[in-house]
C-alpha cells in the first residue's frame, strides 16, 4: 500500500476525539425545556417540538448553520445595466433555514392560530431551532413581533397580516399584495442615537390621510431584505412610527437605499445593512407624537427573543461541553468523572437551566396578559430583567462551554466559537443593558402593580431556602433606596431571585439547592465551576445532559 493511501499518512491512529454531536434530539436531552412546556401550558406541542429537535440535531440542518455563516450575505446595489437594485444575496442554506423557522410558525403561529399556551410553543421551538444557527432568528423574531404593532391599524392588518403569519418563504421582492408569506424588520437606530431614538433625524412629511414620504437615514438596519419595516420617523406632530412596505403596489420599489452592510462581530449569516430613506412612502400607525409608545409593543416582544435566543446559546454550549466530557479522557479518565470539570459543567448547568425555566414563565405571560393583568405586570418587569441578566450571562457561558473542549473548542468546526462570537449581541440591541435597567427603575417608580405582581410570584417560593428567604428581605431594603447608579445592581439581585423562585418551586432539589446556595447565598466564585462543596454535582450534570445516564 502506498504510503499516502495509509489513514493519516500511517503515522497514527485517532483516539480519544468524541463523536461528532450530531444525529440527536436537541429537545428531548432538555428536561428543563420539556418540563417547563408542559408546566407554562403547551405541553400539546411536544410531538412536534420533538419533531423540530430531531431536524435541529441532524447532520443537514447542523451544515446548514455553518454553510450560512460561511457564506455571508452580499449587497447588491445595482443590477449589470447600472439600476439600483438594493438586494441581498444569501447562501442556499440561509434559505433552508429560514423555510424550516417559517414552516414551524416562529415568526407568527401564535398570532395566525391562537390557542392557551401558543406563545410559550412558540418560544420553546424557536429555542430549540435557534441552537442550529442564531442570525437567521433576527428576521424571525422582527416579524413575530411586529404583529402587535401592525394591529394599531386594523386596516393594514387586515391586508398583511395573513401574510406576515403565513407558514411559509418568499424571499423574493415583489408588492405585499402578491405575496405567499413576507418578513417585517424594523428602523429605529440613527448614527446620532439608538438607545436615545427621540433624537431621530428622519422627516416624515404628510402625503395623504395616513400616509407620508420619509427623508433620512438609519444606522442600523437588520434583515433589509424583508418585506416592510416599522420605522421611526419625525412628523410634524412629533417621533411617530410607520410601516414601510420595500415594494409599492404598482410593483415600483419603495425610495429605500441599502449603502453598505455591516461587517460584524457575530451574527454573520444575517445581513444588517446601513439605510437611506429618500422620500419613501410610509403609512402611519398610532398618532403622530406617540412613536415610542405605538413601537414598543414590538420591543417587548424581541426583548423576550433576545431570552430566548441567548437560552439557546446556553444550551447548546452546555450540550457540546457535556458531550465533550463524557467521551474525553485525560489523565486517566473521563473528563466528565473528574471532579473539578463535573463542577463546570454543574454550574453552567445551572445557568442554562435557569435561563431556560424564565424564558418559559415569561412566555406565559406573553399568552395571558391580554385576560390578566397581573401577568401583564408581571411581564413587564420580568421581561427586563430576563433581558438584562439572561443576556448578559451568555458571553461568559459561551467562554467556559468553549474551554471545556479544550484546543478543539477554539476551532470553528465545534460550533462553540460562532456560539461565542453570537453571544454579545443580545445583550446590546433591543436595549442595551443599562438602558434595560434604567427602564426597570422606570418601571418600579411608575407602575406600582408591576412590582406587586412581581413580588407575588416570587414569594411563592418563599420558606423554601433559607439563602433564598434571606436575599428577598435584603432587596426590599434596597428597593427603598434604588438610586440610577443602583439599577445594575438590582437588576441582577431581582432576576436572580426570579430565577431561584422558579428552580425552587419547579426544579429538582439538586439544581434549586445549588443555585441558591451559589447565586444568592454567595457561597461562589467569579468564574463557572465555582459552586460549593454541598452542591450534588453530578445529579445537576446527569439532569442536564440525558446521555449522561449511559
Ligand atoms: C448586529 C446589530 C443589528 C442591529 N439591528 C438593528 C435593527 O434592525 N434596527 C434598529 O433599529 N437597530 C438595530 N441595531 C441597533 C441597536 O438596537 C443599537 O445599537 C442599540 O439600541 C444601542 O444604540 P446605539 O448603538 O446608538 O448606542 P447608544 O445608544 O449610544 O448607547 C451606548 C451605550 O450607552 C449606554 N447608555 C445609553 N443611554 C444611557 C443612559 N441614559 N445611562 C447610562 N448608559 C446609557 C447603552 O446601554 C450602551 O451601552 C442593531 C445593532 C446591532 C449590533
Amino acid at each position: 500500500m502506498d504510503t499516502l493511501d495509509r489513514p493519516h499518512g500511517g503515522t497514527h491512529e485517532v483516539l480519544n476525539q468524541p463523536p461528532p454531536l450530531a444525529g440527536y434530539d436537541v429537545a428531548w436531552h432538555d428536561a428543563a425545556l420539556l418540563e417547563g412546556v408542559r408546566r407554562e401550558g403547551a405541553g400539546w406541542d411536544e410531538d412536534r417540538l420533538r419533531e423540530l429537535g430531531r431536524l435541529a440535531g441532524s447532520d443537514e440542518a447542523i451544515a446548514w448553520g455553518f454553510e450560512a455563516n460561511r457564506h455571508p450575505p452580499e449587497l447588491r446595489t445595482h443590477d449589470r445595466f447600472g439600476h439600483r437594485i438594493d438586494e441581498v444575496a444569501f447562501h442556499p442554506a440561509w434559505h433552508a433555514l429560514m423555510s424550516v423557522a417559517t414552516a414551524n410558525g416562529l415568526h407568527g403561529a401564535p398570532w395566525r392560530a391562537p390557542r392557551p399556551g401558543a406563545h410559550v410553543a412558540r418560544y420553546a421551538r424557536f429555542y430549540v431551532w435557534s441552537q442550529v444557527e442564531s442570525g437567521h432568528g433576527c428576521p424571525i423574531s422582527m416579524t413575530y413581533a411586529a404583529i402587535p404593532v401592525l394591529r394599531g391599524r386594523p386596516d393594514l392588518a387586515a391586508r398583511y397580516e395573513p401574510v406576515f403569519t403565513a407558514a411559509a418563504y418568499d424571499p423574493v421582492l415583489r408588492p405585499l399584495k402578491r405575496k405567499r408569506a413576507a418578513l417585517c424588520g424594523m428602523a429605529m437606530t440613527e448614527k446620532q442615537g439608538g438607545s436615545d431614538v427621540r433624537a431621530n433625524t428622519t422627516r416624515a412629511e404628510p402625503g395623504g390621510a395616513s400616509t407620508y414620504r420619509l427623508t433620512g437615514h438609519k444606522w442600523f438596519c437588520s434583515a433589509p431584505m424583508s418585506d416592510a419595516f416599522l420605522v421611526l420617523a419625525q412628523a410634524p406632530g412629533g417621533l411617530t412610527c410607520f410601516f414601510l412596505p420595500r415594494v409599492l403596489d404598482d410593483g415600483t420599489r419603495n425610495a429605500f437605499r441599502l449603502q453598505r452592510l455591516k461587517d460584524k462581530l457575530g451574527n454573520r449569516s444575517n445581513a444588517s445593512s446601513e439605510i437611506e430613506l429618500d422620500g419613501a412612502f410610509a403609512e402611519r400607525i398610532g398618532d403622530e407624537g406617540r412613536g415610542v409608545a405605538t413601537i414598543i409593543e414590538m420591543v417587548n416582544h424581541t426583548r423576550l427573543d433576545c431570552v430566548a435566543g441567548s437560552a439557546a446559546l446556553m444550551r447548546q454550549g452546555l450540550a457540546q461541553a457535556a458531550h465533550h466530557a463524557r467521551h474525553r479522557r485525560a489523565f486517566g479518565a473521563l473528563l466528565a468523572d473528574q471532579p473539578l470539570m463535573l463542577n463546570v459543567l454543574a454550574d453552567l448547568a445551572l445557568e442554562s437551566e435557569a435561563a431556560t425555566s424564565l424564558m418559559l414563565r415569561l412566555a406565559r405571560t406573553v399568552d395571558l396578559a391580554p385576560e390578566d393583568s397581573r401577568e401583564a405586570a408581571f411581564g413587564r418587569i420580568g421581561i427586563a430583567l430576563a433581558k438584562y441578566w439572561v443576556c448578559k450571562r451568555a458571553p461568559f457561558h459561551a467562554a467556559e462551554a468553549m474551554e471545556c473542549l479544550g484546543g478543539n473548542g477554539y476551532v470553528e468546526e465545534s460550533i462553540l466559537p460562532r456560539l461565542y462570537r453570537e453571544a454579545p449581541v443580545n445583550s446590546i440591541w433591543e436595549g442595551s443593558g443599562n438602558v434595560n435597567a434604567l427602564d426597570l427603575l422606570r418601571a418600579l417608580a411608575k407602575q406600582p402593580e408591576a412590582l406587586a405582581a412581581w413580588f407575588a410570584e416570587i414569594e411563592t417560593a418563599r420558606g423554601a431556602d433559607r439563602r433564598f428567604d434571606a436575599a428577598l428581605a435584603s432587596l426590599r431594603e434596597a428597593l427603598a433606596h434604588g438610586e440610577p447608579a443602583d439599577a445594575r445592581r438590582l437588576v441582577e439581585r431581582m432576576a436572580l431571585l426570579m430565577q431561584g423562585a422558579l428552580l425552587l418551586r419547579d426544579a429538582p432539589a439538586a439544581v434549586g439547592d445549588a443555585f441558591c446556595a451559589s447565586r444568592l447565598g454567595n457561597d461562589w466564585g467569579a468564574a463557572f465551576g465555582t459552586l460549593p462543596r454541598g452542591a450534588d454535582a453530578r445529579a445537576i450534570v446527569e439532569r442536564a445532559w440525558a446521555e449522561w445516564v449511559s
